[in-house]
């Protein structure tokens, strides 16, 4: 027992961290290359060079409320006003001028005619035929104008290389009158399930056999960073067909994502057929659990991760290795998933030794650790919105203490 006791010790002794693995992977990552796409097609790409504003924004002095234009100094002489014109949003002709004691009507995103510092709310005021009397007490210099270059002024840096582009920075971009923009391109993934007991959901199954669900898992999680893979082929457990398999994803596709045959059993051949096509080991074993047998490498700058079979061990790898190397090779600044620091629900105990990534439930106040966090279990992946990590010299935490959580889906 005790022998034993010190046998795993050692062997965890071998195996990297999380952290080394982590360090690892991100040493060698290659960005892949630059593509220019039209805004409307880049939803959650990553910005491949600084953007640089071509106009200022507002490019003109602009109404922000629907209203009257004029000027503040007047009411000092002027209990009305006389309306002597018209500002509608789009209206392209010269500026007009505002003689001394006039207004002029206007519109939320109308051009302030020159003369006026000062827009007043509909709301707040009475007209009269073509008088007008201002009720708004709180009237000063500028107000409910937006000045041009208040945004962004032209040359100034908008958004910086690695910026993933969400709804709001399309937006910003499009309203600087670009159409284009450069990003990294994604990369092409090859999906290789080995398992001779796997077969096609849909199908009868026989005893002994199971289901495969691996692919399933990864092409959703793939599709949520926008990707499809390329392929997505299941493979015998022979050394020779898992080195064709390789050999030939190796052609297709920048990444190769395995499942399963990892490990050290007797037919377990990813790691030998690997080694037969050339590839560079990186990291074989991570002192984690699930995922324990955890394999990366690489070919030139092609990218391989071998992920151990178990559905709950592929998916935690899945998001604290892979997701980020893509990420990172698809030139996010930000390639983690979000971590936050969260209260533990109830206490929890482990050994030392391995760190424990746990499907979790994050709520309003504090995160749930599921039940059935067994690596051959989906049933707590399939409910979680979170992987809380605990650390591997940790053994004990109690109720309220904080926990590093990683969320899944945002
Ligand atoms: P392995 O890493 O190949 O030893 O597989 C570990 C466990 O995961 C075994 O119980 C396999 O049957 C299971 N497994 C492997 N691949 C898959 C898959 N694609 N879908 C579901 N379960 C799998
Ligand atoms: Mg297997």
């Amino acid at each position: 027992m005790l022998n034993q006791k010190v046998q795993k010790t050692r062997l965890e002794l071998f195996m990297l961290s999380v952290e080394q693995t982590r360090k690892r992977l991100e040493e060698e990552i290659q960005l892949t290359n630059s593509i220019v796409l039209n805004i409307d097609e880049a939803y959650d790409y990553a910005i491949s060079q600084d953007i640089i504003s071509p106009i200022d924004f507002p490019s003109f002095d602009q109404s922000a409320m629907d209203g009257y234009a004029f000027r503040i100094a007047d009411l000092q002489k002027h209990t009305q006003l006389e309306i002597t014109g018209e500002e509608q949003a789009g209206d392209t002709t010269e500026k007009a001028i505002l003689k001394e004691g006039c207004a002029y009507r206007i519109f939320t995103g109308a051009k302030i005619p020159l003369g006026a510092d000062t827009v007043v709310m509909q709301e707040k005021t009475l007209r009269i035929d073509n008088l007008l009397s201002i009720l708004d007490a709180d009237l000063k210099i500028g107000l409910n104008i937006r000045l041009l270059g208040s945004q962004t002024k032209i040359g100034e840096t908008v958004v910086t290389k690695g910026t993933r582009i969400t709804p709001g920075t399309a937006s910003l971009l499009a309203g600087l009158g670009l159409n284009t923009i450069s990003v990294y391109q994604k990369p092409t993934i090859t999906i290789l399930t080995t398992g001779k007991e796997l077969v096609q959901p849909g199908q009868s199954i026989q005893s002994g056999q199971i289901y495969e669900s691996n692919s399933f898992a990864l092409i959703h999680a793939l599709n949520a960073i926008g990707i499809k893979p390329k392929e997505i082929q299941w493979v015998d457990d022979t050394l020779k067909a898992t080195s064709k398999s390789i050999e030939q994803a190796l052609i297709d596709s920048d990444v190769i994502i395995l499942t399963g045959g990892v490990s050290v059993g007797d037919y377990d051949f990813v790691l030998p057929a690997l080694q037969q096509n050339g590839v560079t080991q990186l990291v074989h074993k991570v002192q984690q659990k699930p995922g324990k047998p955890f394999y990366a490498g690489k070919k030139d700058a092609k990218f391989i991760f071998g992920l151990p079979g178990n559905p709950a061990s592929v998916l935690t790898c899945f998001y604290m290795y892979v997701l980020p190397s893509l990420k990172k090779m698809m030139g996010f600044s930000q390639s983690n998933l979000p971590t936050i620091y969260m209260p533990l629900q109830a206490s929890y105990k482990k050994k030392s030794g391995l760190t424990h990534f746990l499907k979790a439930l994050v709520q309003e106040h504090s995160v749930e650790l599921l039940d059935h966090q067994e690596s051959y279990k989906m049933n707590s992946f399939a409910i979680a919105n979170a992987l809380v990590e605990i650390d591997s010299a940790i053994t004990e935490l109690a109720q309220g203490d904080l926990v590093k959580t990683h969320l899944l889906y945002v």
